[in-house]
């Protein structure tokens, strides 16, 4: 064989890159050139021999909007406009290699697009126009094809159920009071924000305040939902849109379809999952036919396939200008995020609530999108589905499963009865933990502040306020909140005001009662006597240290918000009031060392809360001051143990770190006192996340 001569042409990167693509690493082979003049393409490997990443879909580029808004343009207000920079992908993908094999055929313009090399869809796989590509149809309720426009329809205060990238979505004119109500009556949604699509960035200015990182987000190729302030000066039905809340979900338009939606008159629109409560997104035309017949006035659907069901991402921007993910889905799923270290293949089921899986391979993570709660049965199925598609794509083969210790949680009950496969049972707080160090890049030792709602201890208590010292390989842990009965469990957390009793019975006893008339007064006669009876008794009753429930507790006392009727609700408008407080006193609070663990008691701030209440303190300034509290007192205890231990990197993870003064506040806190801090980036930092960390701790423990 010829001996290879080295290459004097320049073969390093063009310094500007086509959008989207980004180069992991490279690898030059020095060969005797063969007598080819050109470039061969050959048909891809079969899918099993295929180990590439695939792509998440991609919001329309600027080119292409011009062209749909263009009048003499042929692609006029087609809504499957697309090209090689922008389009569905992941939502689309059927299975891999993607090659045009698997698409339609096209007409003879889409083909000299496609096979010219100078146009931007050559080569574009999903090319389609007018007459070659997927047809769009409005419906009306009974499946009969209409003619109004969308826009017409929303303008006469219609709802629209919508086929978009990866499901249904309902639209509605954000400004009509009476749809929105409507909406929220037909979908049986009391209280859970709306998100909303502004026409544009102008109207997204108009109705919130809006940050340059802000700004950079909501236009970003991914166009998620961001969570902005909202300008309140700006009238909306903003208590039936975003009810407790100062903020507001926003996105932009991010298919050519979205354009149809939108004229002149129409600038804001409520666009909100098509899921019937908690169920999985609807994807198909016929479903959405039967099961949002009775919610939605009229349809706008199409023929192209939905292949995987994916959400639209939301994420807030921090204080530090890093993005936080509260659901990473649409326009980042199923990208892989670099890891600090070499993983042998895992598949992490993640947990029940907000799940998602991740599957590894190599120095990445491939976290899914979210499946929602995995109690319901058809978001099990779309699990289970997700997971053949993922290791199939990713041509993953797992040597080893990881799944959290709950024993009532459904994807635990499925992995226990796989006898044959090799598993690990991850911690919960142990696994938000190892996400938080691997969303960092972080190896070694860290100290973890991990805040949540619920979460399966190792004594089999309901942990939700713990500092851990550990990484991949195990975990102790250091500090927790003092534990309280939690009588009642799912029905309690439901019900904020059941709580406040359990605290105030834990710091005044049997005072509490005459406290708890005067200011619980969701709490009924029989019901308060039931809930003293049990707490009296209380040897059987599951204990709790959860941040979530003490957080409840504070919220439904000063009278914010007493029943969660979705998740999180009694933090999220105990947040807003406290954003509101201009004044602010930290209340005292107790640290007591038990056998090398500090317990965090608050007995003490319930105390003074009580008598700040009482002499007529506003509801603004106890709020703030219960959240400088929290700050102050972890603040403490951390500074304590990296004393102790001489560890001073601390992570912060936990569905809590979603309250944007507690983030900030404890952040400032933690750098005044020289500690090195993180949080999460890449995954959110509540339940959606811990998939990631479950990956990398068995990873380490079987590797
Ligand atoms: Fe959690």
């Amino acid at each position: 064989m010829a001996k290879a001569k080295k290459c004097d042409r320049d073969l390093s990167f063009p310094e500007v890159l086509p959008p989207q693509v980004s180069i992991h690493g490279q690898h030059i082979d020095n060969n005797w050139p063969r007598g080819l003049n050109g470039f061969l393409s050959y048909q891809s490997e079969p899918p099993e021999k295929v180990q590439v990443g695939f792509l998440s879909d991609i919001a329309i580029c600027k080119n292409c909007r011009q062209e749909v808004l263009a009048i003499s343009n042929r692609r006029y207000r087609y809504p499957f406009t697309n090209c090689i920079n922008f389009g569905p992908r992941f939502t689309r993908i059927k299975d891999l290699s993607f090659d045009r094999i698997h698409q339609l055929s096209m007409c003879s313009e889409c083909q000299r697009e496609y096979d010219d090399s100078k146009e931007r869809r050559f080569h574009n796989l999903t090319n389609a126009g007018l007459r070659c590509g997927p047809e769009i149809r409005i419906l009306d309720g009974e499946g009969i094809e209409v003619t109004p426009n969308p826009a017409t329809l929303l303008k006469q205060g219609f709802i629209l159920a919508v086929k978009g990238l990866g499901g249904f979505h309902l639209a509605a004119d954000a400004r009509n009071d009476s749809v929105v109500s409507r909406l929220r009556c037909r979908k049986g949604r009391e209280a859970k924000p709306f998100a909303v699509m502004a026409r544009d960035l102008e109207i997204a200015h108009r109705y919130c305040e809006i940050n340059s990182e802000e700004e950079t987000w909501l236009t970003s190729p991914q166009a998620p939902i961001v969570i902005l302030s909202r300008n309140l000066k700006e009238l909306l039905p903003d208590k039936l849109i975003h009810p407790g809340l100062d903020t507001l979900g926003v996105m932009l338009p991010y298919t050519p379809l979205h354009y149809l939606l939108f004229d002149d008159e129409i600038e804001l629109l409520i666009m909100t999952s098509a899921n019937i409560s908690d169920e999985p997104l609807i994807t198909d035309n016929e479903e959405a036919l039967q099961r949002l017949s009775g919610i939605a006035d009229y349809f706008v659907v199409h023929d192209r396939e939905i292949e995987s069901p994916c959400d639209d991402s939301v994420l807030q921007v921090t204080s530090e200008n890093t993005p936080q993910f509260f659901r990473r889905a649409r326009g980042f799923s199923p990208q892989g995020i670099k890891l600090p270290v070499m993983t042998i293949p895992v598949l992490a089921l993640g947990g029940d609530m907000k799940n998602t899986f991740c599957v590894t391979r190599d120095d990445q993570a491939f976290p899914s999108q979210h499946w929602g709660d995995l109690k319901y049965y058809k978001n099990l199925l779309n699990h289970r589905e997700g997971i053949l598609r993922f290791t199939r794509m990713l041509s993953v083969e797992p040597l080893v499963w990881a799944y959290d210790l709950h024993p009532g949680y459904q994807s635990t009950r499925w992995v226990m009865e796989q006898e044959s496969l090799p598993k690990i049972g991850v911690q919960h707080h142990h696994a938000h933990l190892a996400a938080a160090m691997a969303d960092n890049g972080l190896t070694g030792e860290v100290l973890g502040l991990i805040c949540d709602g619920t979460g399966w201890g190792a004594d089999g208590a309901i942990w939700g306020c713990e500092v851990l010292q550990g990484g991949y390989h195990g975990f102790k842990r250091r500090a927790h909140l003092k534990y309280v009965p939690l009588p009642g469990g799912e029905y309690t957390v439901k019900r904020p005001y059941r709580m406040s009793l359990v605290y105030l019975y834990e710091a005044l006893g049997e005072k509490s009662l005459e406290v708890a008339r005067n200011y619980l007064p969701d709490l009924g006669v029989e019901e308060m006597e039931v809930l003293v009876c049990q707490l009296q008794n209380s040897s059987r009753i599951i204990l709790t240290s959860s941040c979530g429930r003490l957080v409840d507790a504070v919220s439904a006392f000063l009278g914010i918000c007493t029943l969660n009727h979705y998740e999180g609700q009694a933090a999220a408008e105990l947040e807003a009031r406290a954003l509101r407080g201009t004044q602010k006193r930290v209340y005292s609070y107790g640290l007591d060392e038990e056998e090398g663990v500090w317990i965090m008691k608050v007995q003490t701030l319930w105390q003074e809360v009580l008598e700040d209440l009482q002499r007529g303190t506003a509801t603004e300034v106890l709020a703030l001051s219960f959240h400088e509290t929290l700050i102050e007192m972890w603040t403490e205890v951390l500074c304590r143990i990296r004393d102790e231990t001489g560890i001073n990197r601390v992570v912060l993870s936990g569905g809590v770190f979603h309250n944007r003064i507690l983030l900030t506040g404890l952040l400032q806190k933690l750098k005044k006192n020289n500690m090195e801090c993180y949080h999460h980036r890449q995954v959110p930092p509540g339940d959606g996340g811990i998939s990631l960390g479950q990956a990398l701790i068995a990873s380490e423990v079987n590797g």
